[in-house]
């Protein structure tokens, strides 16, 4: 299998490992991506993951029902932690190794981030998986993984959602909406699409790091993304 990317960042978010149930953990699922995951790292590409938490908790929502923010950002954190494990062990259930590492140390759960440990585990073929976000309240998931995707080198972040691109309108609302191939961070910015927080599409768009948002849940999407084929959207400079 040919691929046009040695390494990458692939953002996954808490929801989707809930499947249909919409919460918690379909182990189903997470089979399933782990699948996709095997895959491509077989065919060579060197694969970093960030979850999210959000089919566990999420610290606005927390706050908004009387959580202190930073306690229930913490809270949003340890979710994802809780779903790195998951993915961890339906990756070992394919053959699969990989390696957790948390943004806040919290040893033997998983070993402390730094960029150097994630592309050594990389290079030793297994999947770095990394949890916590960027460690610091106020921040999201999709933040975390711009900051990992540029910090470890990544070629692209792929953000495997479970709609197949970026559309000009929420296509699950608006039957109208059309798909685009490609397209700018400033035309995101411009349209008012909801793709990624602010922050994290800034953050690539300044360190110059493309975007790819496709559909995760469909098998073998992953395999079209590294390999070229015609699959969701590219978001470039
Ligand atoms: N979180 C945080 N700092 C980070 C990343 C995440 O405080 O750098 C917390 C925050 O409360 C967030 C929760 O973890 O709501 C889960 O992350 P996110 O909402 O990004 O998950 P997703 O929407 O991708 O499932």
């Amino acid at each position: 299998m040919k691929t046009i990317y040695k390494r990458i960042l692939l953002k996954l978010s808490g929801e989707s490992l809930a499947g249909e149930q919409g919460f918690g953990i379909d182990q189903q699922r997470v089979a399933d991506y782990s699948e996709q995951i095997k895959e491509i790292v077989d065919a060579g590409v060197e694969v970093a993951v960030v979850i999210g938490g959000g089919n566990i908790f999420r610290g606005l929502k927390g706050a908004a029902q009387g959580v202190d923010r930073v306690k229930g950002d913490y809270m949003g954190m340890l979710a994802t932690v809780i779903n790195s494990l998951a993915l961890s062990s339906g990756l070992d259930a394919v053959g699969q190794p990989s390696q957790v590492l948390t943004a806040v140390g919290m040893f033997p759960i998983g070993e402390q981030y730094s960029k150097w440990r994630a592309i050594e585990a990389m290079q030793q073929g297994k999947v770095a998986i990394m949890s916590c976000g960027t460690g610091n309240p106020f921040f999201t998931t999709d933040t975390g993984s711009a900051l990992r995707g540029i910090e470890v080198g990544a070629d692209v972040m792929l953000k495997g959602t479970r709609v197949d691109g970026i559309y000009t309108a929420d296509p699950e609302k608006d039957p109208t909406a059309t798909k685009f191939d490609r397209i700018t961070y400033d035309e995101i910015y411009r349209r008012g699409l909801k793709v990624m927080d602010m922050t994290a599409t800034i953050m690539c768009k300044e360190n110059n790091l493309p975007i790819h948002v496709f559909n995760m849940d469909v098998k073998g999407n992953l395999r079209k993304v590294v390999s070229g084929e015609p699959c969701g959207t590219v978001v470039y400079q």
